[in-house]
């Protein structure tokens, strides 16, 4: 389903990720959680990791779809801006963003921590900054009506800094394996072909024991972790 098919209502959660598969690798739990608990969440990849070592851009759509369907995303779209080249400071790849914000109407924007050895989730991050800021813009005009979004997380990829969120996760961490899995082209040394790389090496592996260390620090089996870009408003402390 697209957003430009007119019959779509406004998701709960956008999350926001530079190549298929980063939205589970840092949050897939935190999707699975919020499905299970009717919200609504979608997924928008920027780019379709063309420049990955394996598996073709054919391949990687067909993993993200089945990832999306195992975590009862509603919507996953691609905007196709090119791998290695994202760009905060590109009008363009901003505004093909804000048009995705604005048709979705999101209360909550995910993205990737601004701190990672990938540069494309660091551009990810500064591209999903201006976009969050720009969509609330009026007089930058795409068609649709301006939008604020109320909360703005980031996620952790590669890195792991410090958490000012952390999400109980342990009830359906099993839904992040499965979603996991089903980016064979990435994670699973003997899929056809495959080159070794330090994603089919035990990468999933170290995901789910960073997750048990994050959840170790709530006393949890896993928990995946955030940092919160917006106040958060309360009625008391
Ligand atoms: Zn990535």
């Amino acid at each position: 389903m697209g957003y430009e098919d007119g019959a779509c209502r406004a998701l709960d959660v956008l999350v926001v990720g530079a190549h298929p598969d980063d939205a589970e690798i840092g949050m897939g739990a935190t999707i699975a959680l919020l499905t299970a608990q009717g919200k609504r969440v979608g997924i928008c990849d920027v780019t379709k990791a063309a420049l990955s070592t394996n598996g073709d851009v054919h391949t990687r759509m067909r993993e993200a779809a089945e990832a999306a369907a195992r975590l009862g995303v509603h919507v996953r779209e691609n905007l196709d801006l090119p791998d290695r080249g994202l760009d905060a400071q590109n009008t363009e790849h901003v505004r093909a963003l804000v048009h995705v914000i604005r048709a979705w109407r999101p209360q909550v924007v995910c993205a990737p921590v601004a701190r990672d050895r990938h540069p494309d989730h660091v551009a990810c991050a500064q591209l999903v900054a201006h976009a969050v800021f720009d969509a609330a813009l009026m007089r930058i005009e795409t068609g649709h009506a301006p939008w604020t979004v109320a909360r703005h997380y980031a996620y952790f990829m590669h890195e792991l800094g410090t958490p000012t969120v952390l999400c109980d996760v342990s009830d359906v961490y099993e839904k992040k394996s499965h979603a996991l899995r089903a980016y064979a082209s990435q994670f699973d040394a003997s899929f056809r072909g495959a080159v070794a790389t330090r994603l089919n090496e035990g990468f999933v592996e170290r995901i789910a024991h960073r997750d048990a260390w994050l959840g170790a620090s709530i006393r949890c089996a896993y928990a995946e972790g955030f940092v919160l870009h917006t106040p958060l408003v309360l009625q008391t402390l």
